[in-house]
């Protein structure tokens, strides 16, 4: 049985539910798994969007590849605690993130490392050559409070123009020096060959897709999906004691202290007559001369085998979904007001990215939904089921 078909009529006894969870994503996915399976609570979860899974939908294009709707997500993590989690929902594919930065007519490795500064200056550096080229290129900063000043303090100008300051102009619509240092230090800076995108001890993607991921961990006689619902249209229709809304913060107080900035994105989604496209899945586009970030090969990331392939283009925008909460001082303070209100609103938690208004990955939302569950589900005194 599809989700989408999904009805164990749990509301038919007129009871209602224990929880209404608004937004299928991994925050309220996560949730609704763990209040039914572990507390034996009655959940129903709904989306406005068709589909389960949240922006780490997966689906099969009408080519049979297996392509992510809004865009590319590569798992990764430090937390055993979510490895461990997910793990009863999914098997792994073990999967190194690598990317290329196409700079000056070339591709180079970025993270910024050293094959990146030897093939971008034609140089034969040693580590620690790079390390004393990059170290006079550094520009001292005082204090380090915004994304500019991360990278121009270990690498200089030049590199951060050419790596950073684009790139992050046309994904935030903002200058780098507007922005949160957060956002730029997520990026590291290597003078080594190491060339992984990510640090973290894991770096996995769920073997059948995320999609497959999402219908196991909802497929609990306890959890009822409906999709292509906005809670505006069923909070009327149904009974519940608990509310978890992982939608846009602001948007539940209908934007009543003002409008929280997000960034979206337009993807344009192809498909090629041809094996491969780039060699490797991600290739980064920093310069403002075309307007896309990046682009995204699948078949890299799924390990897929087919004659043709996918490909993402992404399009920054101020119009569309909300993808990115903004990370600078106005809006950090615009959301603690928001927190503010939702403090005097005991009956409904907020999660997941656009519920804190946090650049959160993956893994950091389901800490955080595994966290929550927990506690909602002791704050009213329940046991854990058998
Ligand atoms: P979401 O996935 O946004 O889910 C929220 C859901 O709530 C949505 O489906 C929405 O339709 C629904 N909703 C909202 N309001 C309502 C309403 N009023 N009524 C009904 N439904 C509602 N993380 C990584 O770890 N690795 C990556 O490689 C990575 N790549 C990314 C690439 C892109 C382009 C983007 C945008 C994000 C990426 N992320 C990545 C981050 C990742 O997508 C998020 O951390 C995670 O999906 C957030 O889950 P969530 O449940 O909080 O939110
Ligand atoms: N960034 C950049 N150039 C790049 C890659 C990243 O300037 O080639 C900056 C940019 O501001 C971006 C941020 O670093 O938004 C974080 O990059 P990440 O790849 O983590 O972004 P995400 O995958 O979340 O979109």
């Amino acid at each position: 049985m599809g989700i989408a078909a999904l009805s164990s009529e749990l509301q038919a006894n007129g009871e209602g539910f224990d929880y209404l969870i608004v937004g299928a994503g991994f925050a309220g996915s996560v949730m609704a798994e763990r209040l039914a399976a572990q507390y034996g609570q009655r959940i129903l979860i709904v989306d406005r969007r068709p589909h389960i899974g949240g922006n780490a939908y997966d689906e099969y294009n009408s080519d049979g590849l297996l392509i992510h709707r809004y865009g590319p997500h590569i798992f990764h993590t430090n937390a055993q605690r979510v490895v461990d989690y997910l793990s009863r929902f999914t098997e792994w594919r073990p999967y190194r993130h690598r990317v290329l930065a196409s700079v000056d007519g070339m591709l180079v490795p970025m993270p910024i490392n050293l094959t990146t500064l030897n093939v971008l200056y034609s140089l034969n550096l040693s580590p620690e050559e790079a390390e004393a080229f990059l170290a006079a290129r550094a520009e001292p900063v005082d204090e380090i409070r915004t994304s500019e000043d991360v990278v121009v303090s270990k690498v200089g100008r030049e590199l951060y123009e050419k790596f950073f300051r684009g790139y992050t102009r046309k994904q935030w619509g903002i200058d780098p020096s507007e922005l949160d240092r957060s956002v730029t230090s997520r990026v590291p800076i290597r003078t080594t060959t190491e060339d992984g995108y990510f640090n973290d001890t894991f770096q996995c993607m769920p073997r059948e897709g995320y999609t497959r991921m999402f219908e196991k961990m909802l497929s609990h006689p306890n959890i009822e999906v409906r999709l292509g619902k906005d809670y505006k249209e069923i909070r009327e229709q149904v009974k519940y004691r608990k509310l978890i809304y992982t939608g846009p913060i602001d948007e539940y107080f209908d934007h009543c202290l003002g409008k929280l900035p997000y960034r979206s994105l337009e993807f344009r989604h192809e498909t090629l007559d041809q094996k491969r496209f780039q060699s490797l899945a991600v290739v980064n586009y920093p310069s403002e001369d075309v307007r896309h970030t990046r682009i995204t090969e699948y078949k890299y990331l799924t390990g897929q085998v087919h004659e043709k392939t996918s490909i993402t283009y992404e399009y920054p925008s101020d119009h569309g979904d909300p993808y990115y909460p903004i990370p600078r001082p106005a809006n950090t303070e615009l959301f603690k007001r928001y927190q503010a209100l939702a403090d005097g609103h005991p009956e409904v938690t907020f999660a997941g990215r656009l519920g804190s208004y946090r650049y959160y990955n993956m893994d950091q939302v389901v800490a955080q939904a595994l966290v929550l569950a927990e506690r909602m589900a002791k704050n009213e005194g329940r046991k854990q089921a058998a």
